[in-house]
């Protein structure tokens, strides 16, 4: 089974960028910008990884952010996840990047996306990869910050595929982002939104219902209320699920107990993805792997959430077409 997940194309549609910084590259761009980030060593900030709650987490965070200044510091951190996710078979990665993180520190929207432009660019020409940039508005920030965000990126339009939420989901109801999400839309993105993480069904239902978002980031305890799960069997509304990330941050307390299974098994469009791959212990091939061992999941039903990735990514149908054919390829060698 190993083998075969590792070497299965894969799509990743749920990861962000400023949560894959390894230690090794945050003390170099700390280093290379003069930046004291209150850690001796990469080893004692690799210890610090292993996070006590949220917080300890949140502190990491927010250092990792300092140390993006300049366009180079954008590219590198992209370029780094991009090449990493390579050796995993993703051959298509949709990433999310939060402007108001960096917009608030002075850093302008330029300096972002030339920098992670550069790394999609050579992803391409390089790896053979496609990507697509997702931009988070952070739910904990008012929607008149939000509109300001996007307004911000508006004259980089076409580099960006879509908008999403993320951030501190309890108390942040996806309704207060109805009217900047239907601006979105209005101009022709594509809208997702992190809910059912630490909030319950009910933020997963009002994102369906107000937000009208073409993918759930997360979602899975939209179990909570089976009427809801019916729905979203029916619709097949894509969730981007994160099971490594759920452990860690304990949405559920062990893997055995995570939804993923269980919702795939209801008729959800289900699909495997790392969210900060660098903090929360693993890639896309540490992800299908864990959690097939502790799921029981069958070869079969690998490759309907890998063809659920395919199904759910924001590409034109050609790249779809190819995607795919290259995943049903693998599958008919597999045997
Ligand atoms: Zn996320």
């Amino acid at each position: 089974m190993r083998r075969l997940v590792e070497g299965m194309p894969k799509v990743e549609l749920h990861m962000h960028l400023e949560g894959s910084l390894e230690p090794e590259l945050l003390f170099a761009l700390a280093r290379r910008n003069d930046i004291d980030i209150g850690f001796a060593s990469e080893d004692s900030l690799r210890a610090a990884y292993d996070f006590a709650n949220l917080q300890s987490f949140l502190d990491i965070y927010y250092a990792g952010l300092r140390v993006l200044l300049h366009e180079r510091d954008f590219h590198d951190m992209a370029w780094s996840y991009l090449r990493r996710v390579r050796e995993d078979n993703v051959l298509h990665a949709e990433v999310f990047l939060a402007p108001q993180a960096h917009l608030r520190r002075g850093i302008s929207v330029r300096t972002m996306f030339d920098g992670v432009r550069g790394a999609m660019e050579r992803a391409r020409g390089e790896l053979g990869m496609t990507t697509g940039l997702i931009l988070v508005f952070q739910r904990q920030f008012s929607e008149e910050e939000a509109f300001e965000s996007l307004r911000a990126s508006e004259p980089f339009a076409d580099r960006v595929v879509g908008f999403g939420l993320g951030g501190a989901e309890v108390g942040n109801r996806p309704g207060k982002f109805a009217r900047v999400f239907a601006e979105c839309r209005a101009q022709g993105f594509r809208i997702v939104a992190h809910a059912g993480e630490e909030g319950g069904a009910d933020y997963v239902r009002e994102t369906v219902e107000v937000l009208g978002v073409d993918r759930i980031d997360h979602g899975v305890r939209c179990e909570e209320d089976p009427a809801l799960v019916r729905e979203l069997a029916e619709s097949r509304i894509p969730l981007t699920v994160c099971p490594l990330s759920n452990l860690k941050l304990k949405v559920v307390r062990r893997l055995e107990d995570h939804a993923m299974a269980r919702l795939l098994r209801a008729g959800l469009a289900v699909t495997m993805n790392s969210d900060d791959p660098s903090y929360f212990g693993g890639y896309m091939n540490d992800n299908y792997l864990a959690t097939q061992a502790a799921l029981g999941l069958t070869r079969e039903e690998i490759r309907e959430i890998a063809r659920n990735g395919v199904a759910a990514a924001f590409v034109d149908a050609r790249r779809r077409a190819e995607l795919s054919r290259m995943l049903e390829d693998y599958w008919a060698k597999a045997g």
